[in-house]
């Protein structure tokens, strides 16, 4: 076996798979439906420049981050943003300064008339932005009462040729939730802003609402675009397994030290584990500085050929694994999560052993892991 401390494993196939199978599903509501990629946040940790080559090669029209520097990293790495193909950037202060993200032809998400004045400032020339409406979440976008005059303003600025309204986008709250009635709720003020928008004369190509629980549960969310996040990443954004999509990060460790210890042993600090036998304790070196959350009670990897809960305390570097009487030596594989297939737990998993989401557990794998990417296009 490989002689590394740990990696995460980004199997690309499955990212390519992921986004078909969100994009079919996209399409049995809307034929013509394109999906956007969300790759913030470094990919939700696998990986955003080659998360996005994979998608975009499975058809993924657009790429989404949430801030102006990720899309321009993204651009540096040569992931282009054309009208066609735009890598879209939602999150932004309206005094940051947008001039390399315009410049460079990422299309901003407009939430209120400061970022629409930022956006007139900076541009040089005519840029394609898209308006953001806070349909319910109380986060982003204008709320429905500031909406009227961010369209007025919009569609000045656009007869002025100073921009292009290419889009209008809102974001679910509860679209994880089945029957949950904010999102009959959001799908109607969706639907109010849009024909406020087109009453303006604006004629956004992609109107776009659905994540992707709103994606795979909620039909009616579907319009132009749909904006796929962790089911892309093979995650699902319910309490329940997606059936078809496949998780595309294993974390893997090897075992560092082996040793035999009487009963009685604490483990950890604060020796809130004590081993019950003689036993045989293997140290894992990855901790909660790698992402390892130290909060997750109960969570358990796989090794030496079973599942094995965590002994004693999760560490910044490590932690240590009660192994019994069986076999394991230093150098021993430990999957830590995985797709499941090979007994190893899922992030779903790890995710309930620490009252989390799943999007927690990948996402914030640190940088000391390195990534590995295999599939079919992972060498390029
Ligand atoms: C993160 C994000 C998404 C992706 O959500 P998933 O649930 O991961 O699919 C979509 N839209 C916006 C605005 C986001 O911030």
């Amino acid at each position: 076996m490989d002689n590394i401390r740990a990696e995460a494993v980004i199997d690309l196939d499955a990212v390519r798979h992921n986004v078909q199978v969100l994009l079919a599903a996209a399409r049995r509501t809307n034929p013509a439906a394109a999906l956007m990629a969300v790759v913030k946040a470094d990919g939700y940790g696998h990986g955003a420049v080659p998360v996005a080559r994979a998608a975009r090669e499975a058809g993924a029209t657009a790429l989404g981050v949430a801030t102006p520097g990720e899309a321009v990293a993204l651009i540096e790495a040569g992931i282009v943003s054309t009208p066609e193909q735009p890598i879209v950037a939602w999150l932004w202060v309206p005094d940051e300064d947008i001039r390399p993200a315009l410049t460079a032809g990422v299309q901003l998400a407009i939430s209120s008339r400061a970022h629409l004045d930022a956006v007139l400032q900076a541009a040089r020339s005519q840029v394609a932005v898209h308006l953001k409406i806070d349909t319910g979440l109380g986060r982003g976008g204008a709320t429905p009462a500031d909406f009227a005059e961010l369209t007025r303003l919009a569609a000045r600025a656009e007869q002025d040729g100073r921009v292009r309204v290419v889009g209008l986008m809102s974001h679910l709250a509860c679209a994880d939730e089945p029957d949950d009635q904010s999102v009959p709720e959001q799908i109607a003020r969706f639907d109010r802003a849009a024909a406020e928008a087109g009453a303006a004369g604006l004629t956004p190509a992609w109107r776009h609402l659905a994540n992707t629980p709103g994606t795979l549960a909620w039909p009616g969310a579907t319009y132009d675009l749909v904006r796929c996040g962790i089911g892309v990443y093979g995650i699902s954004p319910f309490d329940v397994p997606v059936p078809g999509l496949v998780p595309a990060m294993t974390l893997r460790a090897r075992v560092a030290l082996t040793k035999r210890v009487p009963a009685g042993q604490g483990v950890s600090y604060g020796l809130r584990y004590r081993t019950t036998a003689e036993t045989t304790l293997a140290l894992v070196p990855v901790g909660y500085a790698d992402g390892i959350p130290r909060t997750a009670a109960g969570a358990q990897v796989f090794l030496a050929g079973s599942r094995r809960p965590i002994a004693g305390r999760i560490a910044m570097d490590q932690f240590v694994v009660d192994c019994g009487d069986d076999q394991v030596a230093p150098g021993d594989e430990v999957l830590i999560f995985g797709t499941g297939e090979r007994g190893e737990p899922t992030a779903a998993d790890w995710a309930g052993a620490d009252a989390t989401i799943g999007y927690e557990i990948v996402t914030r794998i640190g940088p000391r892991i390195p990534r590995r990417y295999v599939g079919r296009s992972a060498a390029e």
